[in-house]
Protein backbone atom coordinates (compact mmCIF):
# COMPACT_ATOMS: atom_id res chain seq x y z
CA UNK A 1 0.00 0.00 0.00
CA UNK A 2 1.21 3.72 -0.83
CA UNK A 3 0.03 4.91 2.27
CA UNK A 4 2.87 2.14 4.01
CA UNK A 5 5.38 3.60 2.43
CA UNK A 6 7.77 5.81 4.45
CA UNK A 7 7.48 9.88 2.91
CA UNK A 8 11.19 11.02 2.32
CA UNK A 9 12.11 14.77 2.30
CA UNK A 10 14.46 16.53 0.25
CA UNK A 11 16.61 19.36 0.87
CA UNK A 12 13.88 22.40 1.26
CA UNK A 13 15.85 24.56 -0.90
CA UNK A 14 15.04 22.55 -3.81
CA UNK A 15 12.11 22.88 -6.01
CA UNK A 16 10.80 20.17 -9.18
CA UNK A 17 12.12 22.78 -11.54
CA UNK A 18 15.80 23.06 -10.04
CA UNK A 19 15.26 19.41 -9.85
CA UNK A 20 14.64 19.04 -13.51
CA UNK A 21 17.35 21.22 -14.24
CA UNK A 22 20.05 18.82 -12.31
CA UNK A 23 18.76 16.28 -14.51
CA UNK A 24 19.59 17.60 -17.33
CA UNK A 25 22.82 19.11 -16.35
CA UNK A 26 23.82 15.57 -15.24
CA UNK A 27 22.09 13.92 -18.56
CA UNK A 28 22.94 16.26 -21.11
CA UNK A 29 21.63 13.66 -24.15
CA UNK A 30 18.20 12.82 -22.64
CA UNK A 31 14.92 13.80 -23.94
CA UNK A 32 12.68 13.81 -21.36
CA UNK A 33 10.53 16.81 -20.92
CA UNK A 34 9.78 18.56 -17.98
CA UNK A 35 5.85 16.87 -17.44
CA UNK A 36 7.19 13.47 -17.29
CA UNK A 37 9.87 14.24 -14.68
CA UNK A 38 6.89 15.47 -12.89
CA UNK A 39 4.74 12.44 -13.76
CA UNK A 40 7.50 10.28 -12.24
CA UNK A 41 8.65 12.60 -9.30
CA UNK A 42 4.91 12.13 -7.75
CA UNK A 43 5.18 8.36 -7.82
CA UNK A 44 8.10 8.20 -5.65
CA UNK A 45 6.76 9.48 -2.67
CA UNK A 46 8.86 12.83 -2.06
CA UNK A 47 8.55 15.81 -0.89
CA UNK A 48 10.27 19.10 -0.12
CA UNK A 49 11.27 20.69 3.18
CA UNK A 50 11.62 18.85 6.92
CA UNK A 51 9.29 16.42 8.23
CA UNK A 52 6.95 18.64 10.52
CA UNK A 53 8.34 17.51 13.81
CA UNK A 54 6.12 19.45 15.62
CA UNK A 55 2.27 18.52 14.43
CA UNK A 56 0.37 16.60 17.35
CA UNK A 57 0.46 12.89 16.60
CA UNK A 58 -3.11 12.58 19.49
CA UNK A 59 -4.59 15.31 16.77
CA UNK A 60 -3.58 13.29 13.32
CA UNK A 61 -4.88 10.01 15.37
CA UNK A 62 -8.55 12.01 16.25
CA UNK A 63 -9.16 13.51 13.04
CA UNK A 64 -8.81 9.54 11.78
CA UNK A 65 -11.02 8.03 13.89
CA UNK A 66 -13.22 11.08 13.03
CA UNK A 67 -13.12 10.46 9.40
CA UNK A 68 -13.67 6.77 10.10
CA UNK A 69 -16.57 7.48 12.08
CA UNK A 70 -19.78 5.51 11.46
CA UNK A 71 -22.22 6.51 14.44
CA UNK A 72 -22.93 10.07 16.52
CA UNK A 73 -22.14 8.33 19.61
CA UNK A 74 -19.06 7.38 18.37
CA UNK A 75 -18.20 11.05 16.84
CA UNK A 76 -19.12 12.66 20.32
CA UNK A 77 -17.24 10.23 22.18
CA UNK A 78 -14.23 11.66 20.07
CA UNK A 79 -15.11 15.16 19.98
CA UNK A 80 -14.90 14.71 23.94
CA UNK A 81 -11.62 13.26 23.65
CA UNK A 82 -10.36 16.08 21.32
CA UNK A 83 -11.34 18.86 24.02
CA UNK A 84 -9.84 17.53 27.07
CA UNK A 85 -6.78 17.04 24.93
CA UNK A 86 -6.62 21.01 23.97
CA UNK A 87 -7.66 21.83 27.29
CA UNK A 88 -4.60 19.99 28.77
CA UNK A 89 -2.75 21.99 25.89
CA UNK A 90 -3.96 25.28 27.01
CA UNK A 91 -3.54 24.95 30.78
CA UNK A 92 0.14 24.02 30.46
CA UNK A 93 0.59 27.30 28.36
CA UNK A 94 -1.56 29.12 30.57
CA UNK A 95 0.82 27.33 33.57
CA UNK A 96 3.86 28.35 31.44
CA UNK A 97 2.68 31.99 31.64
CA UNK A 98 2.07 32.03 35.21
CA UNK A 99 5.45 30.24 36.52
CA UNK A 100 7.76 33.00 34.23
CA UNK A 101 5.72 35.96 36.43
CA UNK A 102 6.54 33.74 39.61
CA UNK A 103 10.30 33.88 38.51
CA UNK A 104 10.16 37.65 37.44
CA UNK A 105 8.76 38.36 40.98
CA UNK A 106 11.07 36.41 43.01
CA UNK A 107 14.93 36.30 42.48
CA UNK A 108 15.41 33.08 44.15
CA UNK A 109 13.48 30.99 41.59
CA UNK A 110 14.05 30.57 37.82
CA UNK A 111 11.89 29.11 34.91
CA UNK A 112 13.83 28.12 31.65
CA UNK A 113 12.68 26.71 28.74
CA UNK A 114 14.63 23.61 26.45
CA UNK A 115 14.04 22.69 23.00
CA UNK A 116 15.74 21.22 20.38
CA UNK A 117 15.92 22.90 17.06
CA UNK A 118 15.50 20.72 13.83
CA UNK A 119 18.71 19.19 12.35
CA UNK A 120 20.61 22.02 10.65
CA UNK A 121 23.01 20.40 7.51
CA UNK A 122 26.23 22.60 6.75
CA UNK A 123 28.04 23.54 4.54
CA UNK A 124 25.03 25.95 3.67
CA UNK A 125 25.39 25.79 -0.03
CA UNK A 126 22.92 25.37 -2.98
CA UNK A 127 25.08 24.33 -6.39
CA UNK A 128 24.32 21.59 -8.01
CA UNK A 129 26.68 18.73 -6.23
CA UNK A 130 25.42 19.83 -3.15
CA UNK A 131 22.37 17.95 -2.96
CA UNK A 132 24.14 14.45 -4.19
CA UNK A 133 26.60 14.90 -0.98
CA UNK A 134 26.07 13.72 2.40
CA UNK A 135 25.97 16.80 4.39
CA UNK A 136 27.26 17.44 7.78
CA UNK A 137 24.06 17.27 10.31
CA UNK A 138 24.28 19.91 13.26
CA UNK A 139 22.11 19.71 16.68
CA UNK A 140 21.48 22.61 18.34
CA UNK A 141 19.63 23.09 22.13
CA UNK A 142 17.96 25.68 22.92
CA UNK A 143 18.10 27.09 26.58
CA UNK A 144 16.06 29.91 27.42
CA UNK A 145 16.04 31.39 30.76
CA UNK A 146 12.42 32.89 31.47
CA UNK A 147 11.39 36.24 32.76
CA UNK A 148 14.72 38.00 31.74
CA UNK A 149 16.12 39.80 28.89
CA UNK A 150 18.70 37.69 28.88
CA UNK A 151 19.45 36.16 25.03
CA UNK A 152 19.00 32.62 24.90
CA UNK A 153 21.79 29.95 25.36
CA UNK A 154 22.27 27.91 22.31
CA UNK A 155 24.24 24.14 22.51
CA UNK A 156 25.73 23.59 19.07
CA UNK A 157 26.87 20.62 18.09
CA UNK A 158 27.63 18.73 15.23
CA UNK A 159 27.23 14.64 14.61
CA UNK A 160 30.85 13.95 14.85
CA UNK A 161 30.41 14.97 18.41
CA UNK A 162 27.75 13.55 19.69
CA UNK A 163 23.87 12.10 18.92
CA UNK A 164 21.05 14.17 20.37
CA UNK A 165 19.58 12.21 22.70
CA UNK A 166 18.96 12.10 26.44
CA UNK A 167 22.69 12.07 27.21
CA UNK A 168 23.67 15.35 25.40
CA UNK A 169 20.16 17.31 26.64
CA UNK A 170 21.35 16.25 30.41
CA UNK A 171 24.45 17.04 29.44
CA UNK A 172 23.74 20.78 28.09
CA UNK A 173 21.71 21.29 31.00
CA UNK A 174 24.19 20.49 33.38
CA UNK A 175 27.16 22.90 31.71
CA UNK A 176 24.58 25.69 31.61
CA UNK A 177 24.08 25.29 35.40
CA UNK A 178 27.32 24.64 36.54
CA UNK A 179 27.85 28.03 34.34
CA UNK A 180 24.94 30.09 35.45
CA UNK A 181 24.78 29.32 38.88
CA UNK A 182 27.26 28.74 42.05
CA UNK A 183 25.98 26.52 44.74
CA UNK A 184 24.50 27.81 47.12
CA UNK A 185 25.46 28.51 51.20
CA UNK A 186 23.66 26.75 53.39
CA UNK A 187 19.74 27.59 54.42
CA UNK A 188 19.43 29.19 51.17
CA UNK A 189 16.97 28.72 48.68
CA UNK A 190 16.84 28.46 45.06
CA UNK A 191 14.03 26.73 43.43
CA UNK A 192 14.01 25.72 39.64
CA UNK A 193 11.52 24.49 36.96
CA UNK A 194 12.41 23.18 33.03
CA UNK A 195 9.68 23.24 30.05
CA UNK A 196 10.07 21.38 26.98
CA UNK A 197 7.90 19.23 25.34
CA UNK A 198 7.26 15.39 26.33
CA UNK A 199 9.61 13.75 24.00
CA UNK A 200 10.74 10.63 25.68
CA UNK A 201 14.16 10.28 23.65
CA UNK A 202 15.41 13.94 24.82
CA UNK A 203 13.29 15.56 27.81
CA UNK A 204 11.28 13.30 29.14
CA UNK A 205 13.37 10.50 30.72
CA UNK A 206 14.89 9.46 33.74
CA UNK A 207 18.31 10.65 32.65
CA UNK A 208 17.20 14.24 32.84
CA UNK A 209 15.33 13.70 36.12
CA UNK A 210 18.68 11.94 37.59
CA UNK A 211 20.51 14.76 36.32
CA UNK A 212 18.24 17.53 38.61
CA UNK A 213 18.75 15.09 41.56
CA UNK A 214 22.49 15.79 41.16
CA UNK A 215 22.02 19.14 40.49
CA UNK A 216 20.25 19.44 43.93
CA UNK A 217 22.28 17.25 45.60
CA UNK A 218 25.68 19.51 44.69
CA UNK A 219 23.48 22.58 46.26
CA UNK A 220 22.75 24.36 42.91
CA UNK A 221 19.59 24.25 43.59
CA UNK A 222 17.43 23.45 46.39
CA UNK A 223 14.09 22.47 44.68
CA UNK A 224 13.62 21.40 40.74
CA UNK A 225 10.81 20.18 39.14
CA UNK A 226 10.01 19.38 35.55
CA UNK A 227 7.02 20.32 33.55
CA UNK A 228 5.58 19.64 30.41
CA UNK A 229 4.03 21.35 27.14
CA UNK A 230 1.98 19.38 25.07
CA UNK A 231 4.30 19.31 21.61
CA UNK A 232 2.23 20.64 18.44
CA UNK A 233 0.32 23.08 20.39
CA UNK A 234 2.73 24.99 21.89
CA UNK A 235 4.68 27.78 20.80
CA UNK A 236 7.86 27.97 23.18
CA UNK A 237 10.18 31.09 23.24
CA UNK A 238 12.66 28.99 21.61
CA UNK A 239 10.91 28.85 18.24
CA UNK A 240 11.26 32.33 17.83
CA UNK A 241 15.00 32.03 18.30
CA UNK A 242 14.71 29.07 16.02
CA UNK A 243 12.92 30.98 13.12
CA UNK A 244 15.43 34.06 13.49
CA UNK A 245 18.35 31.61 12.86
CA UNK A 246 16.62 30.11 10.09
CA UNK A 247 16.35 33.71 8.47
CA UNK A 248 19.88 35.09 9.07
CA UNK A 249 21.06 30.94 7.83
CA UNK A 250 18.58 31.53 4.33
CA UNK A 251 20.11 35.25 3.62
CA UNK A 252 23.85 33.92 4.74
CA UNK A 253 26.09 33.33 1.65
ZN1 LIG B 1 -3.08 17.85 19.64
Amino acid sequence: MKGDVEREYLSPDLNLLRMFRLYKEKNPTSTAKFWLYRDIFKQQNLSFGQPRSDTCAKCDALFSKLTAATSDGERLKIAAESELHHRKAEKAYTQLQADTEWAKANDDCHVICIDMQGVVFTPNLTHSNVYYQRQLANYNLCIQEMGTDDPPTMCLWHEGIAHRGSIEVASCLLKWAETSFTPLVQAKERKFIVYSDRCCGQNNNWRVLNLMALLVSRGYFSQMEQKFVVSGHSFLPCDRSFATLDKRRKAAP
